[in-house]
């Protein structure tokens, strides 16, 4: 069986106000706070642009390398629905922002335990459009009655619609995480589905092998987290498979996604083809895009990708962790201001990519409030790579620095825990130990290699960790073969 899924992704736009009017665009306002005769389609009000979501809208078409259409323009879409005050939104038609471009999918834009798995590596999907329409008011159905908020109403939304070119629940993760990476690179949008900043809708069909046309169209609605898109989707393709085995025809549906049952259900059959009569809004004049687009180069962040690409040859990490760090814009932050003082930048990363993780998770910090700020992490790698410390007083240090905000080097001078590298005083705990273990001290001399780990582990004992491991290693080696000689 082949799977092929289209996706149409609803972004609602970092701006300060609505579409066509001056309310603010604020999440968690009191029901029906933030309108005005615009926004509540009252007779004679007449819309005015935001420009910001103009340009916002040619910022994505160019990152996602799409065509920027030349004389755009905003269209009225006619239907009847409740929670919509003019009954009829305005949209774009024919003439949408933005056309063609892809969304590069990546490796780690993966579910995790499907990255080993990987069908089509690299894979771009194309897109249909990218184009900017008015948000519709939010329903909240109670016992007997439906309230509406119209705070939502008139929100610059815009529209990612991709072609059918996905192939799999994991490849339409991938598509949307990829996606949201380089909104938020742009600061298009936080982009956090959760909120309902973004929005998606997907089209899954499944049909045999053999067959050459698409099988019935099947779309999904209301699915609110990416994970719960893979769920949904892989649950569809069971579905559809299964009643293709069993010789049933699929008809063209929609339906909704339970993620708590983890199941689809029948919304509506039978979809109707709607007149939406379309016609240019007559209060808008077209959209001259030469302008919003020489503001959009101007704004082009370096997107995940090429952030990618220079962070391994920057700072020599590997291709994986230099994904993990680029691919979050806050963590990329951190780790160059980190990174900028450091002579192991590499380190620097470890650190990052283990014990801060590791420590921000476990307290469900992000990384905006970690209480260590970048330049200690990079006083703490700088002190271990001088031979100050050890790795292991690091780790202690590490604890120390994150539950109390402290400095590495306050920490280590109140401690005492400065590593021992002075070479008269290693010298001395090294012939102690060789005078006290006179056989293994012979062993290594017959050539037994391994006694000098015997040897050293005596002597970082002796000194109660402190003593610099490389320091002692060479010392030992040095005066062992002296004495062979
Ligand atoms: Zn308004």
């Amino acid at each position: 069986m082949l799977t092929t899924i289209g996706l149409e992704v609803h972004v609602q736009l970092k701006t300060r106000s609505k579409m066509f009017c001056a309310c603010p665009v604020e999440f968690g306002a009191a029901p029906n706070s933030h309108t005005c005769p615009i926004c509540l389609g009252l007779p004679g009000a007449l819309p005015v642009m935001n420009h910001e979501a103009l340009r916002l809208t040619v910022l994505t078409g160019l990152m996602l390398g799409c065509d920027i259409t030349p004389i755009s323009r905003f269209d009225r879409k006619n239907y009847f629905y409740p929670d919509m005050p003019k009954n009829y939104q305005i949209s774009q038609y024919d003439l949408p922002l933005c056309t063609n471009g892809t969304v590069p999918l990546h490796d780690l834009a993966y579910p995790k335990d499907a990255q080993k798995n990987i069908v089509a590596a690299d894979k771009e999907v194309a897109l249909v459009r990218i184009h900017l329409e008015e948000d519709v008011a939010k329903s909240f159905h109670f016992e007997n009655s439906t309230g509406i908020d119209f705070n939502r109403a008139g929100t610059p939304l815009m529209e990612i619609v991709s072609q059918p070119e996905i192939n799999s629940p994991e490849e339409a993760f991938a598509f949307l995480t990829a996606l949201k990476q380089i909104l938020i690179h742009g600061a298009v949008s936080d982009a956090d589905m959760e909120k309902g900043q973004l929005r998606c809708d997907c089209n899954i069909s499944v049909r045999p092998g053999k067959q050459h046309e698409l099988g019935a169209k099947i779309e999904i609605k209301n699915l609110n987290s990416i994970s719960g898109v893979r769920r949904a989707l892989a649950y569809e393709v069971r579905r559809q498979t299964e009643a293709l085995e069993r010789g049933e025809a699929l008809p063209q549906e929609t339906r909704g996604w339970d993620d708590r049952r983890g199941e689809t259900f029948l919304m509506r059959s039978k979809e109707f083809a709607h007149d939406y009569r379309y016609f240019a809004d007559p209060d808008l004049v077209p959209v001259k895009t030469e302008v919003l687009l020489a503001d959009a180069r101007g704004r082009m962040p370096e997107l995940p990708k090429a952030k990618r690409a220079r962070f391994v040859k920057q700072y020599g990490v590997s291709p994986y962790d230099a994904g993990v760090l680029a691919d979050d814009l806050a963590l990329a932050g951190y780790f160059e201001t980190a990174a900028k003082g450091a002579r192991k930048p590499k380190s620097v990363a470890n650190w990052i990519l283990n014990d801060l993780q590791n420590a921000l998770a476990r307290v469900g910090c992000a990384i905006a409030d970690c209480p260590i700020p970048p330049a200690a992490l990079d006083e703490l790698v700088n002190l271990i790579d001088s031979g100050k410390i050890s790795g292991k007083q690091a780790k202690d240090v590490f604890s120390e620095m994150f539950a109390t905000g402290k400095s590495a080097a306050e920490i280590v001078q109140e401690k005492g825990m400065e590593q021992l590298s002075d070479a008269d005083a290693i010298e001395a705990l090294c012939d102690r130990v060789i005078a006290d273990n006179p056989k293994p001290a012979a062993d290594f001399k017959a050539g037994n290699a391994a006694s000098l780990n015997f040897l050293k582990g005596q002597v970082m004992k002796l000194s109660k960790g402190t003593a610099n491991p490389t320091v002692v290693g060479e010392m030992l080696e040095r005066k062992l073969k002296e004495r062979t000689s």
